[in-house]
């Protein structure tokens, strides 16, 4: 599974922090951020998700109000939103 976050598009309201330890707050910037993530565009990070984390990653990407969180299974197929 792989999570892709468009932090340009985030706008800081932290639900995600709530669902998988992997995003934190930003307080500074008013952007979550997404611990050990390639950046592969301008403010857009993706990294992998563990086997044992999809279930988190998954409730972070539903929670978040604007889609800034996108899953994708290993097929690259989208899951979420
Ligand atoms: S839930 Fe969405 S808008 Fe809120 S901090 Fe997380 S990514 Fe940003």
């Amino acid at each position: 599974m792989r999570i892709e976050f468009d932090r340009q598009t985030c706008i800081g309201m932290y639900q995600c922090v709530d669902e998988w330890a992997a995003f934190s707050e930003d307080m500074d910037a008013g952007k979550a951020t997404l611990a050990d993530a390639e950046e592969v565009e301008d403010d857009r990070f993706v990294r992998s998700v563990p086997e044992d984390a999809a279930f988190d990653a998954e409730m972070a990407a539903r929670v978040c109000p604007v889609d800034a969180i996108t899953l994708y299974d290993d097929d690259g197929d989208q899951l979420v939103p």
